[in-house]
């Protein structure tokens, strides 16, 4: 989860409302330099009716509101274009489904919802939206802009990534949950709308009955996180990684917690190699020394359940092998060191100490969190020294522990999906985590 500040949830004020919550869970640091487009370039992605582009430019534009008023013309023209748009698109006999998703789309971006307004444009991007006349018309351009949107394009043409990794679109169709599989709150909504209303410092202590919720949880993210482990090889995409791990998952009647989180795309997150966390699965193909990070958790019967670890692909040289391994230590060092009173801030020390005593740094801004009927709740729990996180161990508490560390800078960049953190320097990152429960004397690892 992202920390909400270096302490702790509970220091930042309740939201007035849902949306606003989401805003500052995800964008509580613009990145102001990315979300700048001028009006030319607006106008051209416009012009030439690309979904993709319309979304993104009106995103950027949207965004650069927060800190500067001079942009508001610029959003309000193109609020206007795009409700032009869905008229137009109307006229050529859309199917309702496509015309329905446009409309949330332009509402999405009026009220600034841009997770939502993400979720939904994935959707259009990978409807039937291209048989449609409207489409063939614009074909030309369409096609001079990223080619045919079946086959692989680079959605972020004018982002400055930090390494060399390219996110690999379309993303592929939301996939399915069977009705009969209970799910979250936000499956629906992509709000989770309890974990808002539980928003507090104070840490459950869960009962016997709640524990064994878990602890199935948790097997069943473990046994998800294995067989989707296994099918890891040179050539397969992290869409295919995906789908294994949720077709793993539903088969176990359960619900992939990611999914729809607020507004998430995916059953999992898959973090290649300067990929701190949250990447977003998609058509790019693993390749001979990657080293890549699967990030499963699954919603059974009412609990979630949180597990995640990094995997070399194919011939992975000694450097990454390292990290890799030092970043395994790091967990199960921190993991040694729980019992009833220890503070949460002083697992940080532990981690941070051997990561830098390997020349390596620690990530700040993500955090292990508690995890039960909530995906994501108190205590916080900080990878780093000389932080502030709130909250002593205790018998029946149950939380992640889940360093990311870095070979290069601590920093990230986010990219435009609103959920990849990259480094800031393009250099690694790997992460380990586990669910813990606190016992009487020390700890289980339930996954
Ligand atoms: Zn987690």
């Amino acid at each position: 989860m992202r920390s909400d500040t270096p302490s702790s949830p509970s220091s930042v004020a309740p939201p007035s409302d849902f949306r606003t919550a989401i805003i500052q869970t995800h964008w509580n640091d613009p990145p102001k330099k990315i979300f700048h487009k001028s009006k030319d370039e607006v106008d051209d992605a416009l012009n030439v009716q690309d979904i993709s582009n319309v979304f993104s430019s009106k995103l950027e534009c949207c965004k650069s509101t927060f800190t500067s008023g001079p942009q508001k013309r610029v959003v309000d023209d193109t609020a206007r274009r795009i409700d032009g748009l869905v008229k137009d698109l109307e006229g050529d006999k859309l199917s309702k489904e496509v015309i329905r998703s446009l409309h949330t789309l332009s509402e999405a971006l009026e009220s600034k919802e841009y997770a939502k307004a993400l979720n939904v444009q994935t959707q259009l991007m990978t409807t039937d939206y291209e048989k449609h006349d409207c489409f063939k018309k614009s074909w030309g351009s369409h096609k001079a802009i990223h080619g045919n949107t079946k086959s692989p394009y680079e959605p972020f043409k004018t982002f400055k990534y930090a390494g060399p990794l390219r996110a690999v679109y379309p993303l592929s169709p939301r996939r399915a949950v069977p009705e009969d599989i209970p799910r979250p709150d936000y499956a629906e909504t992509g709000i989770p709308k309890s974990e808002f209303m539980a928003r507090s410092s104070e840490i459950k202590v869960l009962n016997s009955k709640e524990v064994e919720g878990v602890r199935e949880a948790c097997r069943i993210t473990r046994e998800v996180l294995e067989i989707t482990a296994k099918a890891i090889r040179v050539g397969i995409t992290t869409d295919e990684l995906d789908r294994i791990a949720h077709e793993a998952t539903i088969e176990r009647k359960s619900y992939p917690s990611p999914l729809n989180y607020n507004y998430f795309p995916k059953s999992i997150c898959t973090s290649l190699n300067e990929v701190i966390c949250h990447g977003i699965p998609d058509q790019r193909a693993l390749v001979d020394g990657d080293i890549i990070n699967i990030d499963v958790s699954c919603f059974y019967n009412g609990f979630h359940g949180d597990a995640n670890a990094t995997f070399c692909v194919g011939n992975v040289d000694e450097a990454g092998k390292k990290l890799i391994n030092v970043t395994r230590e790091c967990l199960d060092k921190a993991i040694a060191a729980v019992k009833p009173g220890i503070r949460y801030r002083d697992f940080g020390k532990i981690i941070e100490e051997h990561a830098t005593k390997n020349g390596f740094s620690v990530v700040r801004t993500f955090c292990g969190h508690g995890i039960n009927q909530l995906f994501h709740c108190a205590p916080n729990v900080p990878h780093y020294a000389n932080n502030k996180a709130i909250g002593v161990v205790k018998p029946g508490h149950i939380f992640t522990i889940e360093p990311m560390i870095c070979e290069g800078v601590h920093q990230e960049l986010m990219w435009p999906d609103g959920w990849t953190a990259t480094t800031k320097d393009g250099k690694r990152s790997a992460q380990f985590e586990h669910t813990l429960l606190v016992t009487a004397t020390g700890v289980e690892i339930l996954t």
